[in-house]
């Protein structure tokens, strides 16, 4: 054995030991860490030949790399939708790492059992039917993918085509219907092989992004027959708006259309009984996406994907070799998904329901919607600065006076909060997130400073 590697070995507990008081301090300090940093160039330095043992390549990530790293964990980074990471969920993620299990078959590990209860957990927690199957994956845009290749793969069957044998062109043109489609849509029908073209966008609601029903309902109609995807949409980044998913499910009893919903964060909705309606219908979908990594709050990377046709997702992702065993009634997760090996991206979500269940994930949520509420409508008392929409959930769309961007930047400079441009409706505008299971009323006080500080 390498020497530094079999000294670590040796060391193994105070090495784990030194490596748990460092996380420590650095969760210690996230209150006082930047919520962002610009970006500082480092000049890459050359692969080590002999390598340094774990303690000195720990105190060289401190000193190098650590000091640049955002406060992404912290509860005043605005950006996007990000989340933090529960106490749990750390804890289940690091034991990922211990265990190491192979999550992509259920050949001599619990792992896929515990992926499946896990599953099932989240599959009641967003109110789910009972015939909605699911796997994990890295992120929403691979739910998107996922979903998408089954909706893919039904067309298929409706046209009499096998599309995982003979590739998408066998479908001729497809048209996938959406009112404001997430831009991970174009990027999943680029991988999928469907095309970013094959989106056709269609009205939304005056002032809003939720689809236009009727609208829908005319282009549908205008397809005779002809079978295609609806992507509805439950929480758009912008104005966290959700299409009507019940009116939209009940459009299949007249055209034939595989109804995917893109509900990253807005699945979230489900835990608020005030916002839970907002999901009426969800449980109607063929497919479903739901980011675990932004507002379950468990690291990156994490998300799920359900379906009600694990059989067509088994045609896409199925990868059979004898070596892998065969493809049965329940089929190993290497079946069902894009990845064949995998990490057991369960566990870090299956410590944080465990340990914070339906009630304190359900906090969370209320919280960050809570806070989304006070602090748009003091932002909204400053000079110039103007709500885009209602704060519907858990996102506050502004209009700054100056430049949205500039204003990010000098937020950003004075590492009180993160925010994001973004643009509405043809405004530049900017926007924040709440998301993070650590933002406390402090925080927001903080964040109104910032604001008050660089406007
Ligand atoms: C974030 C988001 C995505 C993409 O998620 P990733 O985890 O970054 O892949 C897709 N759709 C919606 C609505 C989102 O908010």
């Amino acid at each position: 054995m390498d020497p530094r590697l079999a000294a670590d070995l040796a060391a193994l507990p105070e090495l784990l030991e030194s490596t748990r008081g460092y996380a420590t301090g650095v969760l210690g300090g996230l209150d006082e860490r930047p919520a962002a940093h610009p970006p500082v160039p480092h000049a890459a330095e050359p692969l080590p030949a002999e390598g340094t043992g774990l303690a000195a390549a720990l105190a060289t990530f401190a000193e190098r790399w650590a000091p640049g790293f955002s406060g992404s964990a912290g509860p005043r980074y605005l950006g996007f939708v990000t989340g933090g990471a529960t106490p749990a969920a750390l804890a289940g993620d690091w034991l990922t790492g211990v265990f190491d299990q192979n999550g992509s078959s259920e050949v001599g590990s619990a792992g896929g059992e515990l992926e499946r209860e896990t599953l099932g957990w989240l599959r009641e927690l967003f109110g789910l039917g009972a015939g909605q199957s699911g796997a994990f994956v890295s992120g929403a845009t691979m739910s998107n993918f996922v979903g998408l290749a089954i909706g893919r793969e039904w067309l298929g069957e409706r046209l009499g085509v096998d599309v995982a044998r003979q590739g998408a062109h066998a479908l001729g043109p497809v048209e996938v219907l959406s009112g404001a489609p997430h831009s991970s849509i174009y990027k999943a029908l680029s991988m999928v092989g469907l095309g970013r073209d094959a989106v056709r966008q269609v009205p939304v609601r005056p002032g809003r992004e939720a689809v236009d029903v009727a609208a829908l309902r005319d282009a549908l109609a205008a397809r005779r027959g002809r079978p295609a995807i609806v992507v509805a949409n439950a929480g758009t980044v912008n104005t966290v708006d959700f299409d009507d998913l019940r009116a939209i499910a009940a459009l299949r009893e007249e055209f034939p259309f595989w109804l995917h919903v893109d509900a990253a964060f807005g699945a979230f909705a489900a835990l608020s009984p005030e916002h839970a309606p907002l999901l009426d219908g969800l449980a109607e979908a063929d497919s479903v996406c739901v980011d675990l990594h932004k507002w379950l709050n468990v690291p990156y990377d994490s998300a799920v994907q359900y379906t009600r046709r694990p059989d067509l997702q088994a045609r896409v992702f199925g990868n059979s070799a004898a070596y892998l065993g065969p493809l049965t009634e329940r089929p190993d997760f290497l079946h069902l998904t894009p990845e064949n090996s995998r990490r057991l991206r369960a566990l870090a979500t299956w410590f944080s329901l465990a340990a914070y269940g339906r009630a304190g994930h359900r906090d969370i949520v209320e919280r960050n919607v809570a806070s989304a509420r006070r602090v748009g409508a003091r932002l909204a008392e400053l000079p110039g600065v103007r709500l885009l929409a209602p704060v519907r959930l858990n996102v506050v769309c502004l209009a700054v006076p100056g430049d949205p961007a500039e204003v990010a930047r000098a937020l950003a400079d004075t590492g009180e909060a993160f925010v994001t441009p973004t643009v509405y409706a043809g405004t530049p505008a900017l926007r924040l997130a709440f998301s993070n299971w650590r933002t406390a009323e402090a925080d927001e006080e903080r964040i109104v400073a910032a604001f008050r500080k660089v406007l």
